[in-house]
């Protein structure tokens, strides 16, 4: 369903990836694991096109795209196709929660305003926000607005949801509540990548894991697997010195 095929990228002498690919098939939740600093961010960057690669080429939905020299008008299809939650929320301070869902489907996908409003009432709803859609995200906690801007990305119905460590900027009381949509969503089949330093989360959603460091793929594969006995030396230090304060393996 996506397949990202050796993304490489570099800030000036400093080769942050060193040619990366993923594999993702639809309904699958996939974590990107890795330390502080490996590249996991400037990744799922470059396969949304938010950071252009230098090398590369991605496949979504049967197109493929290469990633050099490709024109905006690609990468606007492609982005239809897609939905990214930021570790920052990322929604506009002077629009209502409402108004943050269906700027972008009025706007980008041209649907008109009274079915936006439906479909962002019902995204509002599905994140358990029913009551919080005339609200300003400066009235509303961390924890909800990280789900109005879960509830952006699904209401735009996307073939995939990118996920850079959606509960990092939280505090831990609040994360529960983000990862519990998050888990509703991948057990709702939701295909999902997801970078997170919450492990026990990840080992109760994952179907994959790619583990990276320094810009390489240090460990791919079946996440149980993964868990209960990682391949290399280097995962298995990461899995022990890691901890979660979260337990949603249960
Ligand atoms: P991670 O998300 O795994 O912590 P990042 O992808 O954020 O890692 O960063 C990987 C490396 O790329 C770091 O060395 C970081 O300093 C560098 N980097 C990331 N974004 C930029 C940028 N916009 N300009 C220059 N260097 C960057
Ligand atoms: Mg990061």
């Amino acid at each position: 369903m996506l397949k990202a095929t050796n993304i490489k990228k570099s800030f000036g002498d400093n080769t942050v990836l060193k040619g990366i690919s993923l594999e993702v098939e639809k309904g699958d939740v996939v974590t990107i694991l890795g330390p502080s600093g490996s590249g996991k961010t400037t990744f799922l960057r470059c396969i949304n096109f938010l950071e252009s690669a230098d090398e590369g080429e991605l496949t979504l939905d049967g197109i493929r795209y290469d990633i050099k020299g490709i024109h905006n008008k690609d990468i606007l299809r492609y982005r239809r196709k897609t939905g990214f939650v930021f570790q920052g929320y990322n929604l506009f301070a002077n629009k209502t929660a409402l108004e943050n869902i269906t700027a972008g489907l009025t706007i980008v996908r041209k649907i008109s305003k009274s079915d936006a409003i439906n479909i962002a009432k019902e995204a509002l709803e599905w994140v358990g926000l029913p009551d919080k859609a005339d609200f300003y995200p400066s009235e509303l906690s961390g924890g909800q607005q990280q789900r109005v801007s879960i509830a952006r990305a699904i209401a735009t119905e996307p073939n995939v949801i990118f996920f850079d460590e959606p509960t990092s900027a939280l505090d831990p009381e609040l994360t529960g509540e983000v990862l519990g949509v998050m888990k509703k969503l991948a057990d709702d089949g939701t295909t999902m990548v997801i970078v997170t330093h919450e492990l026990s989360f990840a080992q109760g959603v994952s179907d994959k894991v790619l583990f990276m460091e320094k810009g390489e793929v240090i460990e791919q594969g079946e996440a149980k697997r993964f868990f209960a006995s990682p391949d290399t030396e280097r995962a298995s230090q990461f899995l022990k010195i890691s901890s979660s304060d979260y337990d949603f393996a249960i």
